[in-house]
């Protein structure tokens, strides 16, 4: 055995407690509920509290779990579940309606540990998407899986299917009766809309990030239309190298311009901020198009970035730095 000094044990023992415990990686999380025409002038505040307490309580659930320690995956998929339980929003419940009157929903997730991504397209059965495509990423070898496709996929994971009806609410054919009356009087690609779609991104203790996003697409879209929403690059990405992204907006934009892979892109190989990167492609390289909408997006650090080129964007931010913010309109917290 050796003999120990008495006084060097002291040393050691003094410095150990003098030694900074290590600090938690910092935690974060970002959501948005969709862009669009969002502003003061055409919001009761009725509806503005309503939407302000949606967004609160999935942005609030999402930090919870990676306050427990839990996953980023784990958390953008329950702030993403949540609001598309939540019939105000354009995702699961309340999604926005197609040509025929019928909800095909959009969802994809991505871990960027990895990277791993598991995406879904035009089903109408299924209760949270988001659910399905993280079961394609976890229990399958594919990425995307479409229609009938993705719902027997569903039926053989267990996942809740639900009737066709669940979907559409009195608002959403509202809205769909009111874009078919513009189609008779201006071209079709003017009567179809958008906002609402849902997603997050966020980074846990262990510094992995992850994005989701949720979506019914476009009010009056033609049946088969796939959004961005699904398309991995394009509404949604995350990759520990660089960052995670959801978009929301036109997704016919975001499809062509692989908006969320481009932000990463320019973080990645051009060593932009996260900021700055988001700023040149929501508002040069996006509205240079035509592109209408916004993002949310994180690095593993925890910046947050929540930007956008349309009118408002519905969106929220929280971080272990005691941040937590929920906005609508342009003046509201970035
Ligand atoms: N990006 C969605 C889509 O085009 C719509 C939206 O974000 O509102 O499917």
């Amino acid at each position: 055995m050796s003999r120990l000094n008495p006084l060097a044990l002291l040393c050691v023992s003094l410095l150990a407690a003098a030694a900074p415990a290590a600090s938690p990686h910092p935690i974060a999380i970002a959501i948005h509920a969709g862009a669009g025409v969002i502003e003061p002038a055409r919001m009761t505040s009725e509806r503005e509290a309503s939407y302000r307490s949606g967004l609160a309580a999935a942005l609030d659930a999402g930090y919870a779990v990676l306050e427990r320690g839990g996953t980023s995956l784990d958390a953008v998929q329950t702030a993403v579940r949540i609001m598309e339980d939540d019939p105000q929003f354009n995702a699961g419940r309340g999604a926005v309606l197609n040509h025929e009157g019928d909800a095909e929903l959009d969802a994809a997730i991505m871990d960027g540990s990895g990277p791993r991504a598991g995406a879904v397209a035009a089903v109408r059965h299924v209760k949270n998407p988001i659910d399905l495509a993280r079961l394609v990423m976890d229990k399958s070898p594919h990425v995307l899986l479409v229609a009938d496709g993705a719902e027997d996929f569903a039926l053989e994971q267990g996942v809740v299917l639900v009737p066709r009806s669940y979907f559409r609410t009195p608002q959403r054919l509202h809205e769909l009766e009111e874009a078919r009356r513009a189609e008779n009087e201006r071209a079709r690609a003017a009567a179809v809309s958008a906002s609402g779609t849902v997603g997050a991104v966020a980074v846990d203790r262990a510094g992995n990030i992850a994005a989701a996003t949720s979506t019914g697409g476009l009010t009056n879209k033609h049946v088969g239309r796939v959004g961005d929403s699904p398309l991995i690059g394009a509404g949604t990405y995350a990759n520990n190298e660089s960052c995670a992204v959801s978009g929301t907006g036109q997704g016919e934009y975001y499809i062509r311009q692989l908006v969320a892979y481009d932000i990463c892109a320019l973080v990645h190989y051009r060593h932009l901020t996260l900021a700055q990167a988001v700023h040149q492609v929501i508002h040069e390289k996006l509205r240079r198009t035509g592109g209408e909408g916004g993002v949310i997006a994180l690095d593993p650090a925890g910046n947050v970035a929540m930007d956008f080129n349309s009118i408002g964007m519905f969106r929220g931010a929280r971080d272990s730095a005691g941040k937590r913010a929920i906005g609508m309109y342009r003046e509201d917290a970035k």
